[in-house]
């Protein structure tokens, strides 16, 4: 079957697939708010009903998902989901993204069930930053959650730190060198102005150029790696082999290449991070319509897709928050923490 592929000749390869909208952390770059306004309990879908609509999404082409939130293991029996996508022979790919805090007592069912790869957040390694960052206690089940997923999947284990200049900016040297200690690569996230994040703004991002040249006088010269993928971060070299990535999604958007779309825990498909409507695929499923016409509506859609959410955003000149929190409450769809980041 010839690739499914949108206005820009990017293929449908990419589905993240968010289990739930509920957190247990409130991290300042994604839910700073006080109150949210959740999805109703009778709109998220049922395990079958996900696994349906990653059905759809296969025959055109997906070849991976990542499960993700929320906080996906906040979902009762999230094994039960990844054992049903396991047993997809079209995914090459099942990784999961969690804020770990509850991976070390779920790592053992997830690993037996075929879960294929684990990124854990990580955005500090001091408590009273994990405090203030997340407005929550748990730094220690993370630490202990990476360590189980490092046993459970070695060699397949990410770390994603978002950077926030004032805030865990000082920390990029110790975290690196924790993620070497353990044998697992670490990501930085350049902070990005998608829906959550309403305090957000441009001072507060360390820019790829500032990150790197940090890192190169700590750790000395640092190889860019030239690799030819869709994935959202660079990767570079230490000289003793130890390899980083950088997702400059806010300085240097690599929308070009972008494979990924979203779904919602309430079967809500959206083409891009920064995009405001999404097309109700649980209105399909739970109308009756099958698989194979789920998948001929998807296809009609990414056919004409030309999102391009943060090159756009670069090109604005007094770059604030992309939402405020009234645009949220009227549409929790468009917060990262439903749409999955
Ligand atoms: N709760 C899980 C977690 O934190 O790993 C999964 C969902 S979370 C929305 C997915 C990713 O989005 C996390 O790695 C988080 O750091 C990232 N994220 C959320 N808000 C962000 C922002 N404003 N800028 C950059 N990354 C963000
Ligand atoms: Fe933090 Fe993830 Fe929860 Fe957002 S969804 S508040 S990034 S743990
Ligand atoms: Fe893809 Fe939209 Fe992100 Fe660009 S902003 S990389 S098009 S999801």
């Amino acid at each position: 079957m010839p690739a499914l592929l949108d206005l820009h000749g990017r293929p449908l390869r990419n589905l993240r697939v968010s289990v739930t909208d509920r957190c247990n952390l409130r991290c300042a770059y994604c839910m700073p708010e006080e109150e949210y306004r959740w999805l109703p309990r009778e709109d998220v879908l049922r395990f079958g009903e996900l696994s349906a609509i990653v059905d759809a999404f296969c025959l055109l082409g997906v070849d991976k998902v990542r499960i993700t939130g929320g906080e996906p293991l906040l979902r009762r029996e999230l094994e039960r989901f990844v054992e049903q996508l396991a047993r997809r022979p079209a995914l090459k790919d099942l990784a999961l993204t969690t804020n770990g805090l509850l991976l070390a007592q779920q790592a053992p069912a997830l690993a037996a069930a075929g879960l294929h790869r684990v990124t854990v957040s990580l955005d500090t390694l001091r408590e009273p930053v994990f405090e203030q960052l997340t407005r929550r206690k748990g730094l220690a089940d993370v630490l202990a959650g990476i360590d189980a997923a490092a046993r459970h999947w070695p060699g397949r284990v990410k770390l994603d730190t978002v950077v926030m200049r004032g805030v865990n900016d000082g920390e990029i040297d110790a975290l690196l060198e924790f993620a070497r200690e353990r044998g697992v690569e670490l990501r930085y996230i350049e902070y990005m102005d998608v829906g959550g994040a309403t305090q957000w703004s441009m001072e507060q991002v360390v820019p790829r150029a500032e990150l790197l040249e940090r890192l190169a006088q700590r750790f000395g010269p640092i190889e860019p790696l030239h690799e030819d993928s869709s994935a959202p971060a660079e990767r570079f070299r230490l000289s003793d082999g130890t390899l980083f990535g950088v997702i400059a999604s806010t300085t240097a958007p690599f929308c070009g290449k972008c494979d990924r779309s979203r779904l919602t825990a309430d079967g809500t498909w959206y083409l891009c991070l920064y995009a405001r409507l999404g097309l109700n695929l649980k209105a399909l499923l739970r109308g009756g319509t099958s698989t194979e016409e789920i998948a001929e509506r998807i296809r009609t859609v990414w056919s004409g897709r030309s999102d391009r959410g943060a090159e756009e955003r670069l090109a604005e000149r007094e770059r604030g928050p992309l939402l405020d929190a009234q645009m949220l409450r009227d549409d929790p769809r468009l917060e990262m923490h439903t749409r999955g980041g």
